[in-house]
């Protein structure tokens, strides 16, 4: 049996050659089978459709059917198309500032603080980055706690003050800290909810508001599937985020989400989570995750 896409689409182009002509039908049908591909891989089933539409237009436009490879070259057509849509070539984040304030935002369990220690180790290493990590749940010590044992980890400090139950104010310190004792980079670690809700977006917006971060970043958990671009959309609306940060694709999702995030908020998925370990960060490939979609 064929257990992926490429497969799929190369065995149903043959056995279309071997029955006389391939028709616009044909391919209609077999793109059947990348939306079913793409829908089982999580993306917006709405999402996969007009990706499937706009595909079939290009496949007929290029002659497709009259190549003699056309599964394969279905294949590629297919993998392209996904990986523009996913945003073309990788996109960095900006750290132009003095220090460079970065903010990340998500709901509760996404995987921000995990993400930030991963974050700070990463510009660790990049040698002429000395980033601050600064602690913003006032509502669970526990997550105080959490980035202090990562801090440690890693060897970066942690700002934090658990008697201070305002973030605005914290965040301030924090950046004023960082300016007095030399730290280039800040990433403030915020509180997040299990849901969306009114209370989190009015408390990020406001940290938001008054610092005027130089990236604003969305992590979400690439196993929540279809949520993820509900939770996106409503951070985005807030916040108008600059990047997306997809964490546990290491667990066994597709990965779908990547694209219908991309679709709905149109912002650049710039890094990925793969483990709970401060190494497992990367860079986000819209190519390779467009070969993991496609299985
Ligand atoms: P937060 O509430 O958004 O700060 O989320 P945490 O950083 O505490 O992460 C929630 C859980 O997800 C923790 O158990 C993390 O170890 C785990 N986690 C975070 N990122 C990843 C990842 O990329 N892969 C896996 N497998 N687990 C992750």
């Amino acid at each position: 049996m064929f257990d992926n896409l490429s497969d799929k689409l190369d065995k149903a182009f043959h056995v279309l050659k071997g029955h006389g002509q391939i028709t616009e039908v044909n391919v209609a049908e077999t793109l059947k089978e990348v939306r079913r591909a793409l829908v089982d891989a999580d993306v917006n089933y709405k999402i996969a459709k007009d990706f499937t539409n706009t595909v079939k237009k290009k496949a007929l436009g290029q002659d497709v059917l009259k190549s003699l490879k056309p599964g394969q070259m279905m294949v590629k057509l297919v993998k392209d198309e996904l990986t523009e849509l996913m945003g073309g070539d990788a996109e960095g984040i900006n750290l132009s500032g003095n220090p460079s304030v970065i903010l990340m935002s998500g709901l509760q369990g996404s995987g921000k603080t995990t993400f930030s220690g991963k974050l700070a180790n990463y510009l660790k290493n990049k040698k002429t980055k000395k980033p601050l990590l600064v602690a913003c749940d006032v509502y669970r010590p526990a997550a105080i706690d959490q980035l202090h044992v990562v801090g440690d980890q890693i060897g970066v400090k942690v700002f934090s003050d658990k008697e201070n139950k305002n973030p605005v104010d914290i965040s301030e310190k924090a950046i004023s800290y960082a300016k007095e004792n030399g730290f280039n980079v800040v990433i403030i670690d915020t509180a997040g909810r299990l849901a969306v809700d009114e209370a989190m977006m009015t408390e990020i917006s406001n940290i938001h508001t008054a610092i005027k971060p130089e990236e604003t970043l969305f992590v979400v958990d690439s196993m929540t599937g279809q949520d993820a671009v509900n939770t996106a959309k409503a951070f985005n609306d807030v916040l108008n985020f600059d990047g997306v940060i997809l964490t546990k694709l290491d667990g066994d999702t597709r990965g779908g989400a990547a694209i219908s995030i991309k679709s709905v908020v149109n912002k650049p998925i710039k890094f990925i989570g793969t483990g709970e370990k401060m190494e497992a960060i990367d860079v986000f490939y819209p190519s390779r995750m467009a070969d993991r979609i496609l299985g």
